[in-house]
């Protein structure tokens, strides 16, 4: 192999190097951005960012904060059970609903009730396949992935009538709001 032959190849294969890396990097990139997506938070008051677990110490304790890596937003790891965090997001969700108005809120309720029936009809569906199966005495792997799907979508019908209700009932971010709603029994609207 000539000297030129082997500086071309090894420029080649340095091109190559070069070529795989900047792969890499986007695809590292890629990931990063839909592990975030999946489990990072997207920040509620700006929006842009997104929410970073970290800690500081309060009373000699290290207690558990989210902060945003875009604003100053940030909020207890366990919302539900801090007050603070709580009224934070409810005046977020407050001024929000008030840039929407009335119209608008009222057609995002309309959407959730849609919703809601939609994901319950489709669990009633697939619940009869899984009872069809039953009947059939074919207790599979078909059997069980159709109930867990089922249930799955039934979740997700509640999910958009508890929307509904709290959208209907300004309760977004209040203690113990969820408990209310379970009580209230509107599961089904
Ligand atoms: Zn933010």
């Amino acid at each position: 192999m000539g000297f030129f032959r082997f500086v071309g190849r090894h420029a080649k294969q340095q091109a190559l190097h070069l070529a795989y890396a900047t792969h890499i990097v986007a695809g590292a990139r890629i990931v990063r951005r839909s592990y975030r997506r999946a489990f990072g938070r997207t920040c509620p008051k700006c929006r842009a960012g997104y929410l970073h677990p970290f800690s500081v110490p309060v009373d000699g304790q290290q207690q558990p904060f989210r902060g945003c890596d875009n604003c100053d937003y940030y909020e207890a790891r366990d919302v539900r059970r801090d007050d603070d965090s709580l009224s934070r997001l409810r005046e977020i969700a407050e001024e929000r609903l008030q840039d929407m108005g009335g119209e608008e809120i009222a057609l995002q309720t309309r959407r959730f009730r849609r919703l809601s029936r939609i994901w319950y009809a489709l669990a009633l569906l697939v619940a009869a396949g899984a009872l069809a199966l039953v009947m059939l005495q074919l207790f599979g792997l078909t059997f069980v992935f159709l109930l867990l799907f089922s249930i799955n979508l039934a979740a997700q019908g509640m999910a958009a009538s508890y929307r509904y209700w709290q959208l209907s009932h300004r309760t977004l971010f209040v203690r113990g709001a969820f408990r209310q709603w379970l009580r209230n029994g509107e599961w089904i609207i």
